[in-house]
């Protein structure tokens, strides 16, 4: 526009119509003022028609006709003001100025509508995100619901195994309950098939012990013979119930997971010489032989009270299991990790459906035969235990009618 006033001379004659209503058409599109000053800093134009005749002498209109033009905001008045030179037709000098000014009142009101229209999206957002939230999680929370209830159920007495496939998740959490309840089903099954096992090995000699007494009372006048050998009987019942309430006793202290070992450094070879020693009468009572071998000194960390009842056990167990005249062959030996003891009968052996079962608590092979040798099918329970606490582990190699062996292997070092 201003390269248009300096070409059609507007600065020196002000009438040319097109050119006034040009101005007016752009001041009103922009909802603005324009105006025209020439080089003695009079305003020859002014679409408002209100300061025309009186001059500007502003900086920015100065500083125009050196050539700097500039455009400025007046943030307060809400007002935009560009100033431009008016060049004469060479373009060498600036023959006038064109300041042109424009109310941002309009752009302001139309920001403040969009900050307005904005608010209320957010708001909307706001509540959709909310709802949609809501949903998804009850969604969610569903399956979970599901899952708890099952649980509290089970919780109550009813055992049973949750099944709520409805996410991968819910699938995960079941699995996981479902794999423990098991656990738990099987702990409790043997828990009761212990107690029930205790029950009536605890009554086997109460029952003895009544049926003697009773035999004893309805007999008039029986001889004092027959008295003292029914009493002797009773005693020996007596003593069998104590038996089997002292191992109850060792295996259920051996059970407790807190249990600690009262570990010492300990000659092993020492420790098997004893054990013999102590059970050399009742070999020599059927002509046993009873060999001890070791291939080297052995010293380890181990519980010497525990583990000499676990191998008192399966020496007790050879010479009790053995055919008269038999042998009984126990042996040492190492490694760097490692001691091993070995324990060899000539004895009955045990058949091979049994051998998995032998260290189950109170089974026993030949229930007439334990009893008749005082034994209450605690013995090998524990022995597994006391070499399990030591962190080793027994092997059974047997065949009926040609013998047993069993292997303990415990580590040399005892590590907690
Ligand atoms: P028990 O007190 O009856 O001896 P154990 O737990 O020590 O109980 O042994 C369980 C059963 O394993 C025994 O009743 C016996 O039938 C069998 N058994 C254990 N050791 C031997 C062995 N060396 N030879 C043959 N049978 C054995």
């Amino acid at each position: 526009m201003s390269k248009q006033l300096a070409k059609t001379g507007y600065l020196d004659d002000q009438s040319a119509v097109g050119i006034n209503s040009e101005l007016s058409l752009l001041s009103d599109i922009y909802d603005g003022r324009i105006m025209v000053v020439d080089k003695t800093f009079e305003i020859i134009k002014d679409t408002y028609s209100i300061d025309e005749g009186k001059f500007n002498v502003s900086e920015g209109v100065i500083k125009c006709f050196k050539g700097e033009s500039g455009s400025e905001y007046f943030e307060r008045a809400q007002r935009i003001q560009i100033i431009l030179p008016i060049y004469d037709t060479g373009l060498a000098q600036v023959d006038g100025v064109m300041i042109m000014t424009s109310s941002t009142r309009v752009i302001a009101d139309m920001v403040d509508s969009y900050y307005e229209t904005a608010g209320i999206m957010n708001i909307v957002i706001l509540i959709c995100a909310a709802f949609v939230a809501f949903f998804a999680s009850a969604l969610l929370v569903h399956p979970l619901k599901k899952v708890t209830e099952a649980i509290n159920k089970a919780a109550f007495g009813d055992m049973e195994l949750v099944e709520v496939r409805d996410c991968r998740e819910t699938e995960k959490i079941c699995d996981a309950y479902n794999q423990t309840l098991t656990r738990l089903k099987t702990l409790d099954e043997s828990r009761q098939e212990f107690v029930s096992n205790v029950s009536h090995e605890l009554k086997t000699p109460i029952t003895s012990i009544r049926v003697l007494a009773d035999s004893l009372m309805s007999m008039e006048e029986a001889p004092i013979e027959l008295y003292r050998e029914f009493l002797s009987d009773i005693s020996d019942e007596i003593d069998r119930e104590s038996t089997i309430i002292e191992d109850l006793l060792t295996l259920v202290r051996l059970d407790k997971s807190n249990m600690e070992l009262k570990v010492g450094q300990v000659s092993i070879n020492e420790m098997l010489e004893m054990v013999l020693k102590r059970l050399r009468p009742l070999a020599q009572k059927r002509n046993i032989e009873l060999v001890l071998e070791s291939f080297r000194p052995v010293v380890a960390e181990i519980d010497e009270v525990k583990l000499a009842l676990a191998v008192t056990n399966l020496v007790e167990n050879a010479i009790k299991y053995n055919v008269d005249d038999g042998w009984v062959r126990v042996s040492l030996n190492a490694d760097h990790n490692f001691f091993y003891v070995k324990v060899q009968d000539s004895g009955l052996g045990i058949p091979e459906e049994a051998q998995s079962k032998v260290f189950e608590r109170f089974y026993r092979v030949d229930k007439a035969r334990s009893r008749e040798t005082g034994g209450t099918g605690l013995g090998l329970a524990i022995t597994y235990s006391v070499i399990q606490l030591h962190h080793g582990a027994i092997k059974l190699y047997s065949k009926e009618g040609e013998g047993s062996t069993f292997t303990v292997r415990i580590p040399l070092i005892y590590i907690a």
